[in-house]
């Protein structure tokens, strides 16, 4: 059985998805949800909510549902969503200010101390410092 939505005005207009305009710079209700931006992400298999769906939830305010998706880490940044979408849509700035909203309230992706002296020394450095620059506050 499908989980049941609640969608309302208040829902539309909560400040959570404000806030993700205001730091995007979109604005989400311009998604006509025609996928092209799923299509051609090459991380959709690593990620629990599609690109366009991404979207869809922040249009609908189910603020939750975004904050516990693991798609947000998993975006690569690569561009391609926004060089795809017909309507000038900038999708990873829109999961950029969802990881900002979560890098604010300190709930880093990667907690630095817990990185083992092994993967450490394993990793490039570029990758590490990359990661710890993006996924954490
Ligand atoms: S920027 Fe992120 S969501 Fe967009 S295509 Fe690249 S990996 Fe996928
Ligand atoms: S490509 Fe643009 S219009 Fe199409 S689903 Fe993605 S964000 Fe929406």
């Amino acid at each position: 059985m499908s989980e049941r939505v609640d969608v309302s005005r208040t829902r539309i207009g909560d400040p959570f998805v404000l806030k993700i305009e205001e730091l995007s710079g979109q604005n989400l209700l311009a998604c006509y949800q025609c996928g092209k931006c799923s299509a051609g992400c090459p991380a959709v298999s690593e990620m629990d909510i599609l690109p366009n769906q991404i979207i869809r939830y922040a249009q609908l305010g189910l603020t939750d549902e975004l904050i516990r998706s693991k798609s947000i880490w998993v975006c690569a940044s690569c561009l391609t969503c926004n060089a795809r979408c017909p309507k000038g849509i900038n999708i990873a700035e829109v999961i950029e200010a969802l990881r900002q909203i979560q890098l604010r309230r300190r709930n880093d992706h990667i907690d630095i101390g817990k990185v083992k002296d092994p993967e450490m020394e394993e990793l490039p450095p570029i990758a590490l410092i990359s990661s710890f620059r993006k996924f954490t506050s």
